[in-house]
């Protein structure tokens, strides 16, 4: 199994080598043990690899180049804005005064933190042009869910038990449907119509006096402006529902439109999207959500106010859905994004919804010379692109992607949205160059070229990789999750 190019750690193992050196124990083994009582105390030693420290780091250090991150290269990643976080987050989240305070401590002497958390609610306040936020819940699919179990909440404070239902889009993220689920409701989906928007006369049609709410996430999917969003919070409005805002793609609009200027009632953010909190590898994110004032007494507990000079947690909220997350959100997060935005200012945020935007326009219309585009349209932020045409070469979009791993891509997301055949979905965010941009479509209008002359070489890739075209079934079904020596 081991070879130079996959070293896999336990091959190296030489008995008794070791990557430490402790001084020898000066007290008696047996009282260790004691000590920590017999239940803790292994019966036979773990087996770990025996290596030395070098060995560990060179293992290590070798897995992490095998990782294609953004700082690597280019991540088109339909649907995620993995856009550069720049490192100066990096720097002020490591400032002691923040990385060193615990949640536990009195509040007197955390003013600093707070202050910055009261600051960044003001902040996306305003950026949203909803009345308050609360930033408590962990990532996006979580401030949906607590943006709902609000919106059930405020309905069931109404006496209005009957709301039993949330509107999703048929083009909707996959945690819009799943978040209303998980808050107890039944999720009716609406059409979208050829032009990619939300279907008005089936929207009348599903809409009704046991609608809560309809979810829309803007730009949608599709990377598409929804253009009858007024309407639309008329029809809903007027049945007793309330208006929830996906603002996960907030990317696309800085600056240029707020949710709250549109009608939205609750409204979620993604500052590990938007505001360059890292993300990709499931690590912490941050989904704040805010909301117009009639919905403020059913916030997430503790809320944040100024009282005097000082900064306190409020508790006594008999209307409160409760605390959503243990302590006060993804500090650490919440204050990359804060760093973001107060080195961005408000002018820079709407720069970087011109040049995502811009990028994204320009990426589709090269890209459009040889994938077919099933909305002919200027996009927002991302696009969607079909396979159809290489497909009937016999190239799916699945070999697509793979290829472009070759390049030293991230491929963009593919297969979805679900109502577009052979979908590639495509956001090259802000922060890329156009000869980044240009460099990508070349490589793109080269393997639709391949797909026509030599359709194996798209088919069998990727053919640089460390590990060739997996077999995602077998992966799924017969998971091998540790190591097993082969002796
Ligand atoms: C990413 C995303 C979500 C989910 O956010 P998570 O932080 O991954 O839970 C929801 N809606 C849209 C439109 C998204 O792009």
């Amino acid at each position: 199994m081991a070879d130079q190019d996959f070293p896999l750690i336990f091959e190296h193992s030489q008995e008794s080598r070791t990557g430490f050196s402790l001084p020898e124990l000066d007290v008696p083994e047996e009282d260790v043990d004691g000590l920590l009582g017999e239940t803790l105390v292994r019966k036979t030693p773990a087996e770990l690899p025996e290596v030395s420290e070098l060995q560990i780091m060179r293992h290590y250090t070798a897995l992490s180049t095998r990782n294609h991150g953004v700082d690597s290269g280019f991540y088109p990643l339909g649907s995620c804005t993995m856009k550069y976080n720049p490192k100066m987050n990096e720097d002020v989240a490591r400032l002691t005064g923040f990385s060193h305070i615990h949640p536990l401590q009195p509040t007197e002497t955390v003013q600093g933190a707070l202050s910055l958390m009261y600051d960044l609610q003001e902040t996306l306040t305003e950026i949203t042009g909803m009345d308050t936020v609360t930033l408590q819940p962990a990532a996006g699919a979580h401030g949906e869910w607590t943006g709902l179990m609000m919106i059930r909440a405020y309905h069931e404070g109404s006496g209005d038990y009957n709301r039993t239902k949330v509107i999703v889009p048929d083009s909707a993220h996959g945690t819009n449907p799943a978040s209303a689920t998980v808050a107890g409701f039944e999720a009716v989906t609406v059409k979208s119509n050829e032009r990619g928007l939300v279907d008005l006369e089936d929207l009348k049609r599903v809409v009704d006096d046991q609608t809560a709410a309809l979810m829309l996430t803007n730009p949608n999917t599709l990377g598409l402006f929804e253009e009858n969003i007024e309407e639309m919070a008329s029809i809903i409005h007027e049945a007793g529902g309330k208006l929830y805002y996906d603002g996960a793609n907030l990317n696309a609009i800085l600056g240029y439109a707020r949710p709250g200027d549109m009608g939205f009632d609750v409204v979620h953010l993604n500052l590990h999207k938007t505001f360059t909190g890292p993300h990709g590898g499931g690590g912490p994110g941050s989904g704040p959500v805010g909301v117009t004032a009639e919905f403020e007494p059913y916030l997430p507990k503790p809320i944040l106010t100024k009282r005097e000079d000082m900064f306190v947690f409020e508790y006594d909220r008999p209307k409160s859905i409760g605390r959503v997350k243990p302590y006060y959100g993804n500090f650490g997060i919440n204050v990359r994004a804060y760093t973001y935005i107060r080195t961005m200012g408000a002018e820079g945020l709407k720069k970087v919804s011109e040049y995502a935007v811009l990028n994204a326009n320009y990426m589709m219309r090269r890209l459009q010379k040889e994938y077919e585009l099933p909305f002919d349209r200027h996009c927002k932020h991302e696009f969607i692109l079909s396979g159809k045409r290489q497909k009937k070469l016999g190239v799916r979009t699945l070999d697509i992607a793979k290829r472009l791993l070759d390049f030293g891509y991230h491929p963009p997301t593919i297969y979805f949205p679900i109502n577009v055949e052979e979908a590639i979905m495509a956001e090259p965010t802000e922060t890329e160059s156009k000869e980044t941009l240009d460099a990508f479509v070349d490589a793109m209008l080269q393997i639709a070229d391949e797909a026509k002359a030599d359709p194996e070489k798209v088919q069998e890739a990727p053919h640089t990789t460390i590990v060739s075209r997996m077999d995602e079934t077998t992966a799924a079904r017969k998971p091998i999750l540790r190591y097993i020596r082969e002796d």
